[in-house]
């Protein structure tokens, strides 16, 4: 009997140990085949995904998978996150590989400040003033004491651009989308309606707001309007959202026609305007004044930290509308205001946009030499007219390859992957400044048509594969 118990136990301990090593057998099988795809796919946002393809849960060993990514990214080059710009953003200037400490002089095409009047004295001047008189950062939120004089100027400059009653301000453009879209479309009886391509930070507006959110196809007013027909009645509320200027693409939005839609389906009309305020427009108003669309959109929003080369977000609307977004938003309640300086940048800014018309005009000079010469080398860079020059490769390890190429001879724009774009739609993006110059420009293209030939991406080649 005892001799048969201790078998029992013995036989008991061989099994368990044969489970141990099949289940560490078939892990590391599941690493072998992960590492495979991730070396193949080479796109950090895909880590997720196919970490729950192949059942990994364990949030310390996701994040592992992350990191590994990422050092194999640094090693090959193709990640930017190390990349500092030495001195601050500009149109050139030098850049440093952090941990190598490599150093060389580039072209930058990644920077959204696009009137460059980050280096602009009389910007710097009165954000030093500003710092002086207010002080550093502001301490609370708005509502808590946080609100100085500098915020209100701001606030009733932008309504009279924005040709609203009332604006309210938000630390950033993220959170003001967040914070805006969460408020106003709160609650499940109403829907929301947003283009495919929308930002990150409208999408997660949407998102909070907890509401049906339904996207249509970027920028086809059929398919909004047969969303609107099919899903409407069942909602209290609609709120159409786009941007004005697709920051992936740099392609403008149909507003005419939305506004058209609205008349005929009274729904609810939100436009981002990050991409158009300070370049289009009578002094930088944007698309909506620009075409005389003001009081068909009821919510106007943008960021202060493109044009206006500081940090912060923007609402302008009707005054019921700024009074709800102020008492529901968090973002809005619950974060602390916009600094001192950066409230005064953004007027300095707006002074300069309307007082020196010569620099819109030249950034305007820049991106019509520069999107023309690409078309003419045969790139492939979408339907856009905005200083947003995506140049679309299609295939993420040619994207990722040609961005090293770039780089190695002191050109960088960022190569846009997923989840930011559809895997078949990976692009550089090259964001024009009036700071760039003509030879910035045509350096550039010289190693683009070069590097366009190397893979295939100028129409001759394209043709020929
Ligand atoms: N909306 C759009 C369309 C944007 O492109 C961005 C920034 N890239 C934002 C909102 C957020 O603005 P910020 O970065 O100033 O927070």
């Amino acid at each position: 009997m005892n001799i048969l118990m201790r078998f029992i136990n013995l036989l008991k301990i061989v099994l368990q140990e044969v489970d141990k090593a099949k289940s560490i057998f078939s892990l590391l099988k599941k690493d072998i085949k992960m590492r495979i795809v991730l070396q193949k796919t080479l796109q950090i946002g895909e880590i997720r995904k196919e970490c729950k393809r192949y059942n990994i849960k364990n949030i310390h060993q996701i994040a592992l998978e992350y990191h590994k990514q990422k050092e194999l990214q640094l090693k090959e080059k193709t990640l930017c996150y190390e990349m500092l710009t030495k001195s601050g953003s500009d149109a050139c200037g030098v850049m440093q590989h952090h941990s190598t400490k490599e150093e060389q002089e580039m072209i930058i095409w990644s920077i959204n400040h696009y009137l460059g009047l980050n280096r602009d004295s009389r910007v710097i001047e009165s954000s030093k003033r500003a710092i002086e008189v207010y002080g550093t950062g502001c301490g609370t939120s708005a509502i808590s004491g946080g609100h100085n004089s500098l915020h209100k100027e701001l606030e009733e400059r932008i309504s009279k651009l924005f040709q609203k009653e009332d604006t309210v301000l938000f630390s950033t453009g993220y959170s003001a989308n967040v914070g805006a879209i969460s408020a106003i479309a709160k609650g499940k009886n109403n829907l929301l309606i947003v283009d495919r391509e929308s930002h990150a930070s409208i999408l997660d507006g949407c998102k909070l707001a907890g509401c049906r959110c339904i996207p249509f196809k970027h920028n086809l007013i059929e398919d909004l309007e047969k969303k609107i027909k099919r899903y409407g009645s069942k909602y209290d509320n609609i709120l159409v959202i786009v941007e004005s200027v697709y920051s992936m693409s740099g392609e403008y939005a149909p507003l005419k026609e939305i506004v058209r839609l609205r008349e005929q389906y009274q729904f609810l009309f939100y436009v981002d305007e990050a991409h158009a305020f300070g370049i289009c427009g009578k002094d930088g108003g944007g698309r909506c004044q620009e075409l005389g669309l003001s009081d068909s959109v009821d919510f106007i929003m943008t960021t202060l930290s493109k044009s206006t080369a500081s940090l912060g977000g923007v609402i302008s609307a009707k005054k019921e509308f700024i009074t709800l977004v102020q008492s529901q938003a968090n973002a809005y309640m619950f974060q602390a205001s916009l600094s001192p300086s950066d409230t005064a940048t953004a007027l300095t800014a707006l002074d300069i946009i309307r007082d020196d018309k010569s620099i819109v005009k030249r950034l305007w000079k820049n991106t019509n030499y520069f999107r023309l010469k690409l078309k003419e080398l045969g790139f492939n860079i979408g339907e856009g007219k905005s200083p947003i020059i995506p140049i679309y490769v299609g295939d993420v390890e040619i994207l990722l390859a040609m961005g090293r190429d770039m780089s190695a001879q002191g050109i960088f724009s960022t190569a846009i992957t997923y989840p930011a774009v559809h895997h078949s739609e990976v692009r550089f993006r090259f964001i024009v400044n009036a700071s760039h110059t003509i030879e910035h420009i045509d350096k550039t293209l010289s190693v683009l048509e070069l590097l366009g030939k190397k893979y295939g991406l100028l129409e001759k080649e394209r043709l020929l594969i």
